[in-house]
């Protein structure tokens, strides 16, 4: 087996939410993620985004575990569970709601008041003591987020003009996705490896950072896994889930979409697939594009 991590101040994670059972896509993000930080001597840990419980499947988180089990994909980190689950964060979330009171104010707008409009246009912005049934909204200055992603280059945001004033935690009382992201992410880990779809939030989530005064990690966005017809894989477009009956197999084609060359061997088992990953994983392989989802490879 690969040898364990000798950086441990290294880490990286994989975050999925327990919406359904992994898919071809959800793989792609894991495997890559796990090759990244353990080539470097990192650690790596799983950690499960359950903070929104109307959108979950109470059966998904075993599910995905025993999914990640099966394809080896185990986490080791030092003195921390393998596996997280922010729904155990909440006094964190909380302590980190009160460091940014200052920054913070109480939105009570419909979202049909709000549709069609690309940016929060700053209407409850005086509301800043606590009110019921407000969503909390962090403003945000007129400043420049500036990050280098290690797959899709330099990008620079302008808070104001381009993202405008956020929620950090939803009407409902359920922490905002970008807000837990960024919260656990300053504090747990130095490398981000996860899909494009999540490009366009990063900016917000190193804001939020930033006013914390924690590092950001190293932020790396794979393409995204697609059917023929340029639809994301994902439990909303039906993507089917992966056969745990054939792990090597399904690492072989991971390895494949990303762009690394795998070679051709029936017979070779799941630690023998990672460490064959971790010998030969090259981020300049990944492609721009990944080839459409077939689902008999
Ligand atoms: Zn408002």
């Amino acid at each position: 087996m690969y040898t364990p991590g000798d950086n441990p101040q290294l880490t990286g994670r994989f975050a999925p939410s327990p919406t359904g059972p992994l898919h071809m896509g959800s793989l792609l993000s894991a495997l890559a993620s796990f090759l990244d930080i353990k080539q470097r001597g990192g650690q790596w840990f799983v950690r499960l985004d359950d903070l929104d419980p109307p959108r979950q499947d109470p059966a998904a988180d075993t599910q995905i575990i025993a999914s990640l089990n099966v394809h080896g994909l185990i986490g080791d980190r030092h003195n921390s569970p393998d596996i997280d689950y922010q729904s155990d964060h909440q006094i964190r979330y909380a302590a980190a709601l009160s460091r940014v009171q200052s920054h913070l104010f109480y939105c009570n707008c419909s979202r049909r008041s709000l549709a069609g409009k690309r940016i929060y246009p700053g209407t409850c912005r005086e509301r800043t003591a606590w009110q019921t049934d407000c969503a909390v909204r962090l403003r945000v200055d007129d400043a420049e987020v500036v990050f280098q992603d290690e797959l899709q280059g330099s990008y620079t945001y302008n808070m104001a003009s381009e993202l405008g004033d956020f929620i950090v935690q939803r009407r409902d009382g359920l922490w905002a996705y970008n807000f837990a992201a960024a919260v656990d992410d300053g504090q747990d880990v130095t490398h981000v490896l996860r899909g494009e779809d999540l490009l366009h939030v990063t900016a917000q989530q190193i804001y939020v950072m930033q006013l914390l005064e924690l590092e950001p990690p190293q932020y790396a966005h794979l393409p995204v896994l697609c059917f023929a017809d340029g639809t994301k894989l994902s439990k909303q477009t039906h993507a089917p889930a992966l056969n745990n009956q054939n792990p090597s197999v399904n690492l072989r084609t991971a390895l494949l979409y990303l762009g690394q060359n795998p070679p051709v061997e029936p017979a070779w088992t799941v630690s023998r697939w990672l460490e064959w990953g971790l010998s030969n994983w090259r981020m300049d392989r990944i492609p721009k594009r990944l080839e459409s989802y077939a689902e008999s490879t």
